[in-house]
């Protein structure tokens, strides 16, 4: 006999998203989920943000939304966008586990552990969130977005910034042969996000995030180490390589481990809530129903795009400051994969054509 009829291995984005989804919508009435992660504390880690192309169930864990933003391509040459209609919004992950964790553990039918034994595992169905992709560290080959970024609190001295827009990309920074941007968000008159972000192969030259990141506060906004506190800090690394684990009948991947990153931005947080919502409409014939995928354009594009990246990555400010300005909606439904073949045309408008076409027959 079963022990349970579903089991999520790992209790991060992914796996909480989908309990969450199955636990709103009564799909656990008569049903045991056993959700399987070894971690021991859910502090906030994470700041996921998102244009906010679809509605999803944590509209209350938004730290902050934002209608316009700027790309900048070197000092003095910026482009304002605006985002009115998809706004750019960040999500806290410690508000988001608390929420999870608060609704998971008042029903009786789900239990967290710290991990199974092999014959727990016998008749259930099985979601699998834990990559089975070589560590960043033990990667020599592929492409990752790495960064290091701080909340800061001024001190004494604030800087005068508008709330109302954020920094997506600033390339006014050593770019050292690679890509590098600083991003900001921010969140209150004394406090924002701060985070110095690399697509690079791995390359240990590239982790002196801390001084990079002052030396660009210094440059921008005139503040010293002694000038702010650093109130929190997140580290990661995304990969920037499609990450396809096989389906079999009873298990099924999610999250990062299931593709749900965008190879060419690491967005993830909203495809893991669309997928949860597929695999909860679904959860009845979960096994019969087509894989829910990000659409295969995409992966071509991005395919092309980390090529484009790897033979000419001092093209990269250009054109991330030429795609934005006009068109945006385009350009943000795009990287979101909600496109039509309009949007896709505007983009590729946008795009160095010869050099999209070359690294496409090479
Ligand atoms: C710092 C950071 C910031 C990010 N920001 C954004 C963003 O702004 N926007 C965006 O769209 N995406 C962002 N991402 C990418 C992506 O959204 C996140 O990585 C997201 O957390 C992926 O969800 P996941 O469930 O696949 O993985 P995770 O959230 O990492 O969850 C995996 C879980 O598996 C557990 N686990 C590990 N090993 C085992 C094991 N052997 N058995 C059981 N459990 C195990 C872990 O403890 C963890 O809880 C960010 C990633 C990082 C690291």
């Amino acid at each position: 006999m079963k022990e349970f009829d579903f089991i999520i291995i790992g209790g991060g984005c992914a796996g909480l998203s989908l309990a969450y989804e199955l636990d709103l919508h009564k799909k656990l009435k008569n049903k045991k989920l056993a959700i399987i992660d070894p971690r021991t504390n859910y502090k906030r880690d994470k700041t996921w943000s998102y244009w906010k192309v679809i509605n999803h169930n944590f509209n209350d864990c938004v730290k902050k939304s934002w209608d316009r933003f700027y790309v900048t391509e070197f000092l003095g040459k910026n482009s304002e966008s605006d985002c009115g209609s998809y706004p750019y919004q960040s999500i806290d992950s410690g508000k988001f586990y608390q929420k999870i964790l608060k609704k998971l553990k008042k029903n009786k039918n789900i239990i967290f552990k710290k991990k199974l034994n092999k014959s727990q595992f016998k008749g259930s169905v099985v979601f699998n969130s834990v990559p089975s992709i070589k560590k960043f560290s033990r990667d020599k080959v592929n492409y990752w977005q790495h960064f290091y970024g701080i909340e800061i609190e001024f001190k004494s001295k604030e800087p005068t910034y508008d709330l109302n827009k954020f920094d997506l990309m600033n390339f006014d920074c050593d770019q050292r042969n690679s890509v590098h941007f600083i991003y900001t968000l921010p969140f209150k008159k004394n406090r924002m996000l701060v985070e110095t972000t690399w697509f690079s192969k791995y390359d240990k030259k590239l982790f002196d995030y801390q001084k990079q990141i002052d030396q660009w506060l210094w440059r921008w906004m005139r503040l010293k180490r002694s000038d702010y506190k650093i109130k929190y800090s997140e580290k990661g690394a995304i990969p920037l390589f499609p990450v396809q684990q096989k389906n079999k009948k009873n298990f099924i991947n999610i999250g990062t481990a299931g593709g749900m990153t965008r190879a060419s931005t690491g967005y993830t947080f909203l495809n893991i809530q669309e997928h949860s919502k597929y695999i909860r409409m679904n959860i009845d014939n979960i096994n019969e129903v087509k894989r829910f995928q990000i659409k295969k354009k995409y992966y071509l594009f991005d395919k092309i795009f980390m090529k484009v990246l790897d033979t000419h990555p001092e093209i990269m400010p250009k054109l991330f400051y030429n795609l934005f300005g006009i068109f945006n909606n385009s350009i943000i439904k795009f990287l979101s994969n909600k496109s039509n073949l309009i949007d896709d045309i505007i983009v590729i408008f946008k795009m160095p054509k010869w050099i999209f076409i070359k690294s496409l027959f090479n």
